[in-house]
């Protein structure tokens, strides 16, 4: 498959090219080869597409909202038509393999699509009768959207954003990571191919100067930002500047209590899908683990069974399990905590190592066993296919600890006991959380953070009141009692 685009950005409906931009390399992480090349936007490619979606949004907003609606269900469809084309290029930019590929991210893309193109035809105000005099209310879009993206999934981020702000008559400008330019380039091809008119769904690519340029402009109403918590500190600072609305969709180091009437196999099941699907790059991770103390030794048996059983390998052959990181730089940084973690004095059980004889940036999944509370390993969002191992004696203890981090993504619960799940959940402060699974992300449920974690939610009907605003109007059925 040949990867490299037409040109670096799709402004209003076509492909744009301008090389005075700074080069961007795509490097593929299985090989660590070079596969592709863009160039950072320039502030005329910025201007350009800002331009684009505010000349094409009024009359976006003015389309019914079932013909708005058509435009995203078709795309949807041409996107599951083609999720073999998609889940290759997203592998080839991401290296996340192909057995997670073809399930998890053109699918989840079209998901979205589907789900906020049929919403946008039942979106309304509402009627508010105050007796004689009356007030309604208007759900209007917000304007020109901008989207950031962070690089562990550029299909879907950029569908989970784009749904529904074009659902709701927005006009929206997407910048994936400067790690994974390609795949939004791809989606913007197929709602045009669906019919959406130009200039309501831009790609421009770059770092995060071109990120702060478009979330600084004023043309720009909302940001949504999928990334780390020290970039949305950042972006939310510069919205609040220009007092626009914000999505933000941040980091977490989010804990999976298993108690120890928890059936032992789905519970290291669900540790393993929460830290080393994707090669451990998923932002809602259940990357502290913690373990009832009698069930300790059953449970890290069993995980370090099944952990070095994983099939590592080359990412474009669907029998591999997982793949290498995205990148050198992430791989780096991942392999440095793991040196914390031993010099912290963590007990590594198994992996730790980075794959000898292969080019790409491959590690052993990884886990560490004995770590406590106060360990770097067990605070700091690593964002790789390391699961830190704690161990708790009751469950108010578990929520105690379980909540002591300033992030707030997502938390997780294993246990038989119905009534306890429901309790702990309840005190767990997390905006994703998940009982006796782990890391399920329907469109159907709102997805985001509390804390650090992040503002507003993605997906599900929640997502419409962080695309579009009330107009509120008050109509006067009698004459004006002024007492002048
Ligand atoms: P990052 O914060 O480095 O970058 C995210 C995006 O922001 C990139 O497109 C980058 O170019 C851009 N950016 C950087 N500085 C900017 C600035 N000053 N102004 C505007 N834009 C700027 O994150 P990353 O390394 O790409 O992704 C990993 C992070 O994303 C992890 O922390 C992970 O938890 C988080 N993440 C969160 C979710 C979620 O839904 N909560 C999902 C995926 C990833």
């Amino acid at each position: 498959m040949n990867a490299q685009p037409p040109a670096s950005h799709f402004i209003n409906g076509g492909y744009v090219e301008d090389t005075a931009g700074t080069p961007i390399d795509v490097i593929y992480p299985a090989s660590g080869e070079k596969i592709a090349k863009v160039y950072s936007a320039t502030p005329a490619i910025v201007d350009q597409a800002l331009a684009a979606a505010q000349a094409a949004q009024k009359s976006w907003a003015r389309t019914s909202g079932t013909e708005r609606g058509r435009v995203l269900r078709r795309a949807a469809d041409l996107i599951r038509a083609r999720n073999r084309e998609l889940s290759t290029l997203e592998t080839l930019d991401t290296g996340k393999p192909l057995q997670e590929t073809l399930v998890a991210d053109a699918t989840s893309g079209a998901d979205a699509l589907e789900y906020f193109g049929g919403l946008a035809g039942a979106l309304t105000g509402e009627h508010i009768s105050l007796g004689t005099d009356f007030v309604y209310t208007i759900r209007e879009p917000l304007g020109v959207c901008v989207g950031i993206g962070a690089w562990n999934y550029p299909t879907q981020i950029a569908c989970w954003k784009a749904a529904p702000a074009l659902a709701c008559g927005n006009a929206i400008v997407f910048k994936p990571s400067e790690t994974t330019p390609l795949c939004a380039l791809k989606i913007a091809e197929i709602l045009v191919e669906a019919g959406l008119p130009a200039g309501l769904y831009n790609v421009v690519q770059g770092l995060g100067d071109v990120g702060s340029a478009l979330v600084s402009d004023p043309r720009v109403d909302k940001i949504s930002l999928t990334g780390s918590v020290p970039t949305g500190k950042k972006v939310y600072a510069a919205a609040g500047a220009g007092v626009k609305h914000v999505t933000m969709e941040l980091g977490g180091k989010s804990p999976l209590i298993v108690f120890d009437d928890a059936n032992l196999e789905d519970a290291v099941g669900g540790a393993m899908l929460g830290n080393f699907y994707s090669s451990g790059q998923v932002c809602s991770n259940g990357t502290r683990v913690f373990v009832q103390n009698g069930i300790l030794p059953g449970f890290l048996e069993q995980l370090s069974a099944r952990t070095e059983a994983i099939r590592l390998g080359d990412p474009l052959d669907e029998a591999t399990q997982m793949g290498p990181l995205v990148s050198e730089a992430q791989m780096d940084k991942v392999l440095s905590y793991i040196e914390i973690g031993k010099a912290e004095g963590a007990r590594l059980v198994t992996g730790g190592n980075r794959i000898e004889g292969r080019n790409g940036f491959y590690l052993e999944p990884t886990v560490f066993a004995d770590v406590t509370d106060d360990m770097r390993i067990a605070r700091e969002e690593i964002f790789g296919p390391v699961m830190s191992v704690l161990s708790f004696s009751d469950e108010a203890e578990a929520i105690t600890r379980a909540n002591a981090t300033e992030f707030g993504l997502s938390a997780g619960v294993f246990t038989r006991d119905l009534t306890r799940a429901h309790r702990v959940i309840a005190e767990l402060e997390a905006g994703s959380c998940w009982i006796n699974t782990y890391n399920l992300a329907p469109v159907e449920a709102p997805f985001g953070g509390v804390k650090q974690s992040g503002v507003g939610r993605e997906n599900s009907k929640a997502a419409i009141e962080h695309y579009s605003q009330l107009k509120s109007v008050y109509v006067a059925m009698g004459p004006v009692e002024a007492p002048y």
